[in-house]
């Protein structure tokens, strides 16, 4: 039985599998997050799956005021 090596530490066993990649990683390689084990690169957000969604929330948060104005504004005129 030939022990798994951490895919970025050659010569180290690898204790822990990235839940986003797959890779196996030693424990100087591990991160703990939110989402489980992650390998650095994962957990750096160096694959850049996931987008930062405060600009869209922003511009959905400013729709949402000019509908909420032009549903007021003919009211308050009346
Ligand atoms: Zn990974
Ligand atoms: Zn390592």
């Amino acid at each position: 039985m030939s022990p798994i090596r951490c895919a970025y530490h050659p010569e180290r066993d690898a204790l822990q599998y990235c839940n986003r990649c797959g890779r196996p990683v030693c424990n100087s390689c591990v991160v703990r997050a939110a989402g489980g084990n992650l390998c650095r690169p994962c957990a750096e957000g160096l694959h850049r799956s996931a987008r930062p969604r405060s600009a869209q929330m922003w511009i959905w948060l400013a729709a949402g005021a000019v509908l909420v104005l032009l549903w007021l504004v003919p009211k308050l005129l009346r």
